[in-house]
Protein backbone atom coordinates (compact mmCIF):
# COMPACT_ATOMS: atom_id res chain seq x y z
CA UNK A 1 0.00 0.00 0.00
CA UNK A 2 1.14 3.34 -0.58
CA UNK A 3 2.52 5.52 2.05
CA UNK A 4 0.04 7.99 1.81
CA UNK A 5 -2.79 5.80 1.60
CA UNK A 6 -1.83 4.03 4.78
CA UNK A 7 -1.09 7.57 6.68
CA UNK A 8 -4.71 8.25 5.42
CA UNK A 9 -5.54 4.97 7.06
CA UNK A 10 -3.56 5.49 10.34
CA UNK A 11 -5.55 8.88 10.67
CA UNK A 12 -9.32 7.82 9.86
CA UNK A 13 -8.42 4.75 12.57
CA UNK A 14 -7.62 7.23 15.17
CA UNK A 15 -10.62 9.14 14.42
CA UNK A 16 -12.34 6.11 14.15
CA UNK A 17 -11.67 4.71 17.71
CA UNK A 18 -12.11 8.25 19.25
CA UNK A 19 -15.50 8.39 17.79
CA UNK A 20 -16.53 4.65 18.67
CA UNK A 21 -15.10 5.25 22.18
CA UNK A 22 -16.91 8.13 22.90
CA UNK A 23 -20.10 6.82 21.69
CA UNK A 24 -20.04 3.63 23.77
CA UNK A 25 -19.54 6.24 27.02
CA UNK A 26 -22.48 7.80 25.70
CA UNK A 27 -24.57 4.40 25.00
CA UNK A 28 -25.38 4.84 21.50
CA UNK A 29 -26.11 1.85 19.38
CA UNK A 30 -23.87 1.42 17.11
CA UNK A 31 -22.96 2.82 13.34
CA UNK A 32 -24.88 5.68 14.75
CA UNK A 33 -22.09 8.79 14.20
CA UNK A 34 -21.53 9.55 10.86
CA UNK A 35 -18.10 10.84 10.00
CA UNK A 36 -17.97 13.79 8.15
CA UNK A 37 -14.11 14.51 6.57
CA UNK A 38 -13.75 18.48 5.82
CA UNK A 39 -11.44 18.55 2.95
CA UNK A 40 -11.40 22.01 2.43
CA UNK A 41 -8.48 23.80 1.07
CA UNK A 42 -7.41 20.34 0.69
CA UNK A 43 -6.60 19.95 -2.75
CA UNK A 44 -8.04 16.66 -4.84
CA UNK A 45 -4.64 14.59 -4.51
CA UNK A 46 -4.28 15.08 -0.73
CA UNK A 47 -8.29 13.77 -0.43
CA UNK A 48 -7.85 10.86 -2.85
CA UNK A 49 -5.47 8.77 -0.40
CA UNK A 50 -8.44 9.36 1.86
CA UNK A 51 -10.79 7.77 -0.69
CA UNK A 52 -8.56 5.23 -1.62
CA UNK A 53 -8.92 4.34 2.62
CA UNK A 54 -12.51 3.73 2.58
CA UNK A 55 -14.00 7.72 3.56
CA UNK A 56 -16.82 8.24 1.94
CA UNK A 57 -18.51 10.96 3.18
CA UNK A 58 -16.87 14.33 2.35
CA UNK A 59 -17.56 17.92 3.54
CA UNK A 60 -16.98 20.90 1.70
CA UNK A 61 -17.28 25.38 2.97
CA UNK A 62 -17.40 26.76 -0.85
CA UNK A 63 -19.67 25.81 -3.31
CA UNK A 64 -16.69 27.21 -6.37
CA UNK A 65 -13.66 24.65 -4.31
CA UNK A 66 -15.94 21.42 -4.18
CA UNK A 67 -16.78 22.24 -7.87
CA UNK A 68 -13.16 22.68 -8.76
CA UNK A 69 -11.93 19.37 -6.55
CA UNK A 70 -15.29 16.93 -6.76
CA UNK A 71 -16.11 16.02 -9.81
CA UNK A 72 -13.03 14.45 -11.14
CA UNK A 73 -13.11 12.40 -7.94
CA UNK A 74 -16.53 11.69 -8.15
CA UNK A 75 -16.11 10.09 -11.41
CA UNK A 76 -13.52 7.67 -10.16
CA UNK A 77 -15.46 7.24 -6.65
CA UNK A 78 -18.94 7.08 -7.92
CA UNK A 79 -20.33 6.26 -4.08
CA UNK A 80 -19.37 9.32 -2.04
CA UNK A 81 -21.95 11.83 -0.41
CA UNK A 82 -20.46 15.37 0.27
CA UNK A 83 -21.84 18.08 2.78
CA UNK A 84 -22.33 21.63 2.27
CA UNK A 85 -20.94 22.93 5.52
CA UNK A 86 -20.40 26.20 4.64
CA UNK A 87 -22.90 29.59 4.10
CA UNK A 88 -24.76 29.60 0.96
CA UNK A 89 -25.51 32.53 -0.85
CA UNK A 90 -28.86 32.01 -3.47
CA UNK A 91 -27.16 32.78 -6.33
CA UNK A 92 -25.13 29.93 -5.97
CA UNK A 93 -27.73 27.67 -4.97
CA UNK A 94 -28.31 25.75 -8.34
CA UNK A 95 -24.98 24.99 -8.46
CA UNK A 96 -25.02 23.55 -4.46
CA UNK A 97 -27.76 21.60 -5.67
CA UNK A 98 -26.13 19.68 -8.71
CA UNK A 99 -22.74 19.24 -6.50
CA UNK A 100 -23.89 18.53 -3.38
CA UNK A 101 -25.60 15.21 -1.06
CA UNK A 102 -26.50 17.09 1.40
CA UNK A 103 -26.88 20.95 2.85
CA UNK A 104 -25.95 21.72 6.33
CA UNK A 105 -26.59 25.64 6.55
CA UNK A 106 -30.51 26.68 5.63
CA UNK A 107 -30.45 29.51 7.93
CA UNK A 108 -32.45 32.00 6.56
CA UNK A 109 -36.19 32.09 4.79
CA UNK A 110 -34.95 33.21 1.20
CA UNK A 111 -32.42 30.55 1.40
CA UNK A 112 -35.07 27.86 2.48
CA UNK A 113 -37.09 29.06 -1.09
CA UNK A 114 -34.51 29.58 -3.38
CA UNK A 115 -32.91 25.83 -2.57
CA UNK A 116 -36.61 24.35 -2.63
CA UNK A 117 -37.08 26.16 -6.21
CA UNK A 118 -34.05 24.57 -7.56
CA UNK A 119 -34.11 21.28 -6.08
CA UNK A 120 -37.85 21.08 -7.83
CA UNK A 121 -35.81 22.39 -10.84
CA UNK A 122 -33.29 19.63 -10.65
CA UNK A 123 -35.55 17.11 -9.77
CA UNK A 124 -33.63 15.86 -6.19
CA UNK A 125 -34.84 15.98 -2.81
CA UNK A 126 -31.76 16.33 -0.70
CA UNK A 127 -31.86 15.80 2.51
CA UNK A 128 -31.05 19.27 4.92
CA UNK A 129 -29.52 20.79 8.49
CA UNK A 130 -30.70 24.24 9.54
CA UNK A 131 -27.82 25.58 10.80
CA UNK A 132 -28.39 27.35 14.49
CA UNK A 133 -26.62 30.92 15.45
CA UNK A 134 -25.97 28.49 19.42
CA UNK A 135 -23.90 31.27 20.96
CA UNK A 136 -26.15 34.00 19.75
CA UNK A 137 -22.95 35.91 17.94
CA UNK A 138 -23.91 38.82 15.75
CA UNK A 139 -21.11 37.86 13.05
CA UNK A 140 -21.76 34.07 13.10
CA UNK A 141 -23.87 32.52 10.08
CA UNK A 142 -27.51 30.30 11.08
CA UNK A 143 -30.54 31.10 12.36
CA UNK A 144 -31.37 32.98 16.09
CA UNK A 145 -32.16 30.16 18.69
CA UNK A 146 -35.95 31.23 19.20
CA UNK A 147 -36.60 31.32 15.66
CA UNK A 148 -35.20 27.21 14.98
CA UNK A 149 -38.81 25.14 16.19
CA UNK A 150 -40.75 28.00 13.59
CA UNK A 151 -38.18 28.02 11.11
CA UNK A 152 -37.61 24.13 10.59
CA UNK A 153 -41.70 24.33 10.73
CA UNK A 154 -41.84 26.84 7.56
CA UNK A 155 -38.79 24.78 5.76
CA UNK A 156 -40.59 21.85 5.87
CA UNK A 157 -44.67 23.00 5.47
CA UNK A 158 -44.33 25.99 2.80
CA UNK A 159 -40.99 25.16 1.28
CA UNK A 160 -41.26 21.50 1.02
CA UNK A 161 -37.72 20.73 2.62
CA UNK A 162 -36.75 17.49 3.66
CA UNK A 163 -35.14 18.81 7.12
CA UNK A 164 -33.19 15.89 8.76
CA UNK A 165 -31.35 18.14 11.77
CA UNK A 166 -29.83 20.84 13.49
CA UNK A 167 -26.57 22.05 12.60
CA UNK A 168 -24.23 24.65 14.70
CA UNK A 169 -20.61 26.11 15.31
CA UNK A 170 -20.11 27.01 19.12
CA UNK A 171 -18.51 30.11 19.91
CA UNK A 172 -14.37 29.69 19.51
CA UNK A 173 -12.53 29.60 23.34
CA UNK A 174 -15.35 28.30 25.15
CA UNK A 175 -16.79 24.95 26.85
CA UNK A 176 -18.90 23.63 23.47
CA UNK A 177 -20.78 21.08 25.76
CA UNK A 178 -23.49 23.50 26.92
CA UNK A 179 -24.00 24.30 23.18
CA UNK A 180 -24.73 20.92 22.12
CA UNK A 181 -26.83 20.04 24.87
CA UNK A 182 -28.75 23.08 23.85
CA UNK A 183 -28.76 22.13 19.90
CA UNK A 184 -29.65 18.57 21.14
CA UNK A 185 -32.88 19.68 23.23
CA UNK A 186 -33.86 22.67 20.38
CA UNK A 187 -33.84 19.03 17.99
CA UNK A 188 -36.56 17.44 20.21
CA UNK A 189 -38.63 20.56 20.12
CA UNK A 190 -38.43 20.97 16.18
CA UNK A 191 -38.77 16.85 15.93
CA UNK A 192 -35.92 16.65 13.52
CA UNK A 193 -33.69 13.82 14.06
CA UNK A 194 -29.73 14.54 13.30
CA UNK A 195 -27.58 16.74 15.10
CA UNK A 196 -24.73 17.55 13.19
CA UNK A 197 -22.16 19.15 15.77
CA UNK A 198 -17.99 18.60 17.02
CA UNK A 199 -15.40 19.61 14.91
CA UNK A 200 -11.43 18.07 15.43
CA UNK A 201 -10.91 19.83 18.93
CA UNK A 202 -14.89 18.70 20.59
CA UNK A 203 -16.14 15.90 18.59
CA UNK A 204 -15.64 13.13 21.42
CA UNK A 205 -17.99 15.91 23.53
CA UNK A 206 -20.66 16.50 20.56
CA UNK A 207 -21.03 12.55 20.43
CA UNK A 208 -21.63 12.46 24.84
CA UNK A 209 -24.60 15.44 23.70
CA UNK A 210 -25.77 12.90 21.14
CA UNK A 211 -24.20 13.91 17.81
CA UNK A 212 -25.04 12.05 14.73
CA UNK A 213 -22.53 14.08 12.38
CA UNK A 214 -18.90 15.02 13.50
CA UNK A 215 -17.17 17.56 10.94
CA UNK A 216 -13.66 16.73 11.55
CA UNK A 217 -10.85 18.21 9.39
CA UNK A 218 -7.55 19.08 10.20
CA UNK A 219 -7.65 15.89 12.67
CA UNK A 220 -7.57 13.82 9.68
CA UNK A 221 -5.57 15.90 6.65
CA UNK A 222 -3.41 18.44 9.02
CA UNK A 223 -3.27 21.40 9.50
CA UNK A 224 -5.00 24.30 6.97
CA UNK A 225 -2.76 27.58 5.72
CA UNK A 226 -3.90 30.13 8.39
CA UNK A 227 -4.92 32.51 5.95
CA UNK A 228 -7.63 29.90 4.79
CA UNK A 229 -9.43 28.88 7.69
C1 LIG B 1 -13.59 23.83 8.88
C2 LIG B 1 -14.85 23.35 9.45
C3 LIG B 1 -14.89 22.17 10.22
C4 LIG B 1 -13.67 21.34 10.55
O1 LIG B 1 -12.85 22.00 11.48
P1 LIG B 1 -11.60 21.26 12.15
O2 LIG B 1 -11.40 22.02 13.41
O3 LIG B 1 -10.48 21.37 11.21
O4 LIG B 1 -12.00 19.85 12.40
C5 LIG B 1 -16.13 21.77 10.70
N1 LIG B 1 -17.25 22.46 10.44
C6 LIG B 1 -17.24 23.58 9.70
C7 LIG B 1 -18.53 24.29 9.45
C8 LIG B 1 -16.05 24.06 9.19
O5 LIG B 1 -16.07 25.20 8.45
Amino acid sequence: MADHVNSAHVALDYIRTRMENARRRFGAPPETVELVAVSKTFDAEAVRPFLEAGQRVFGENRVQEAKEKWPGLRAVFSDVTLHLIGPLQTNKAREAVALFDVIETVDREKLAGVLAEEMQRAGKRLPCFVQVNIGGEEQKAGIPIDETVEFVRRCREVHGLDIVGLMCIPPDGQPAGPYFAHLSALAKQAGVAKLSMGMSGDFETAIAMGATHVRVGSALFGRRAVAAQ
